[in-house]
């Protein structure tokens, strides 16, 4: 059965380890509708979407979280960003004919950038081995914030899910009377292993817990919806257009009768004739 798209936080009691599920599809068909990315492209933008959701319910900051890839495959660009840890949109650059046999992705960059609303921008960089999107965000967490980490993610192009474990950072020498189950990250990431990728596309987050953990205790927080939301706007657009200056944007206005630009990620299409213009350049010389 499947159901809203969303992010289900849980924690394995009595263990030092929590877990983040995504599921995603009506995110992943308002992509497909506004564009036109062949399956296998749809396939791993499924999992580029459900790992930058895995991401942003990891990382606390409100803001815009972006995983960008740069390959030397044939998809030359993958993007993924989500705000406000709900509202997702994604592109991807590829060559015009995807040969099946070969990468996509191939090797590359994935680059990890967080924009708070307050404070300072963040990016860090992990090297992209093989399509390995999950591997690559391991690396990340890793390295950037010392959390053990390990990620499944799955994708047919029309859902995608994924599965998120991390070791919670030590608590200073835990009231050590209670005693730890120290085996407990081995044997979680070994079950999780056992998941098939239609468990992770199919199964709510319910069922996926039960079938993976019935012996373990669970604690499962409320679930965060996600959706397609793309974050233009006329007013960022008009901004981009005010950087032409005003002679070239007149002259386009003239010569075409309005400046069109088109959103990359949503398609819209946002036109500016000279009444806009007015505007722009009236309330940039304040
Ligand atoms: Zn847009």
């Amino acid at each position: 059965m499947s159901q809203a798209d969303s992010n289900q936080r849980f924690l394995f009691e009595q263990t030092e380890v929590r877990g983040e599920l995504t599921q995603l599809g009506d995110t992943l068909a308002a992509i497909k509708e506004r564009h036109d990315y062949p399956a296998n492209v749809m396939q791993v933008l499924g999992e580029f979407v459900a790992a930058v959701s895995l991401l942003a319910a990891r990382v606390k900051v409100d803001g815009s979280i972006i995983l960008q890839a740069q390959g030397e495959g044939q998809i030359n660009m993958l993007m993924a960003e989500i705000v406000d840890h709900k509202n997702i949109r994604a592109i991807a650059r590829f060559e015009n004919d995807i040969d099946q046999s070969q990468p996509l992705l191939s090797k590359g960059r994935l680059a990890i950038t967080i924009e708070p609303y307050i404070g300072q921008r963040y990016q860090g960089i992990v090297e992209l081995q093989k399509d390995n999107v999950a591997g690559a965000l391991e690396d990340y967490f890793e390295r950037s914030e010392q959390l053990k980490t390990r990620i499944w993610l799955a994708s047919d192009g029309n859902r995608a899910g994924g599965l998120l474990l991390q070791a919670l950072p030590h608590a200073a020498e835990e009231s050590s009377l209670q005693r730890q189950d120290t085996d407990a990250w081995d044997r979680l990431v070994h079950l999780a292993d056992t998941v098939k990728q239609e468990e992770l596309l199919e199964l709510n987050s319910e069922e996926l817990l039960f079938r993976l953990y019935h012996e373990e205790q669970i604690k499962v927080y409320e679930p965060t919806d996600l959706q397609f939301n793309c974050s233009c706007s006329k007013a960022r657009v008009a901004r981009a257009i005010t950087q032409l200056g005003e002679t070239e944007a007149r002259e386009i206005v003239a010569e075409q009768g309005a400046i069109e630009a088109d959103c990359q990620f949503c398609r819209h299409v946002y036109r500016f004739n000279n009444d806009d213009l007015d505007e722009m350049f009236d309330s940039s010389r304040h």
